[in-house]
């Protein structure tokens, strides 16, 4: 790139919430990461709302996410992008995998898989059952076919990596049989629809990168770069989420959340920015962003990266 062009950002990031409760402190990482990563590199940074899985949201929590990300004074550009008014497009990405002959008709039940399966890095490998039958009924959900030569891709924290689909994962699905689509569908779609260049985000879903790299290549889109942070776990062990009960973010507290996701993050900011304001912060945040810095590990507990001489 020539010195004139290099001063305009191409980078596009983005942070892409299930409304599935109000932000917490896992989820809050995710977006200062991907937040500062975006403004470090004079891109954009994007929100998008993942409601796709109807029943598992909890109604008023996009708004509320949203609400808190301005009071931490993270501001997006562009319009967020709602993956529920997006069906007609998700449909159109799979008619292209059908006219492809890549997907087909499941309509084993959980149980039959659960019974007929080895458990993988991300749940029953699904065996392919019903990959060669020649079902006059087009009902149940739709997988997509797999193969087996490695998917490959770097992570700018955790270097190369790479994923067999057919022996780690089993032909996935990309459409439910109550006509859900699913996330990886979505995530792969709308990545591409809003130009992302770098997916900056928790490493729970390293397992899933694969997947979505390989749809990127059956679509023809390009691979945006990836950094997978490390994910944030309660003192169990588990990775915070409505499930395990995580506490929601407390936005009158707006600087202490901040700096503590920094931390979190391997980042040293200086007491003193525990006493000034959210723009202050900001500021201080973004010109002293480095990567190099980011604990290089899949999962941490929520107080233990805390120093607490602040
Ligand atoms: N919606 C996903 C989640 O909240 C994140 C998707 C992504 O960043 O790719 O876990
Ligand atoms: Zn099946």
């Amino acid at each position: 790139m020539g010195n004139l062009q290099s001063s305009v950002s191409t980078y596009r990031g983005r942070f892409a919430p299930s409304p599935t409760g109000p932000l917490h402190f896992g989820s809050l990482v995710a977006a200062v990461g991907s937040y500062l990563d975006a403004r470090f590199h004079h891109g954009k940074w994007l929100v998008r709302i993942e409601d796709l899985d109807s029943y598992r949201q909890m109604p008023g929590a996009d708004s509320k996410i949203l609400k808190t990300l301005e009071k931490l004074g993270m501001e997006w550009d562009e319009e967020i992008i709602y993956q529920s008014q997006r069906h007609e497009i998700y449909q159109a990405a799979l008619d292209l995998f059908d006219r492809q002959g890549l997907i087909y008709h499941c309509t084993c039940s959980r149980k039959e898989i659960a019974d007929s399966s080895i458990i993988g890095i991300s749940g029953p490998i699904y065996p392919g059952t019903c990959r060669n039958q020649i079902s006059a009924k087009k009902q149940g959900a739709l997988r997509i076919r797999t193969h087996n030569h490695p998917i490959k891709f770097h992570d700018i924290l955790k270097g190369g990596m790479s994923q067999r689909l057919s022996s780690d994962i089993g032909d996935f699905v990309l459409r439910r049989a109550d006509g859900i689509f699913s996330y990886q569908l979505a995530v792969v779609v709308d990545d591409a629809a809003q130009h992302i260049t770098h997916i900056v985000r928790g490493a729970d879903l390293l397992d899933s990168t694969p997947r979505q790299v390989y749809l990127q290549h059956v679509l023809n889109y390009a691979t945006p770069r990836f950094m997978h942070l490390p994910v944030v776990t309660n003192a169990m062990g588990e990775k915070l989420s409505k499930q395990t009960y995580a506490s929601p973010i407390d936005s009158s507290n707006a600087v202490s959340q901040l700096v503590a996701a920094l931390q979190f993050l391997g980042q040293e900011p200086p007491s003193e920015l525990l006493r000034s304001n959210i723009s202050l912060f900001w500021q201080w945040a973004i010109t002293h962003w480095r990567i190099e810095k980011i604990p290089n590990k899949l999962f941490i507990q929520e107080h233990s990266a805390i120093r607490s001489n602040l």
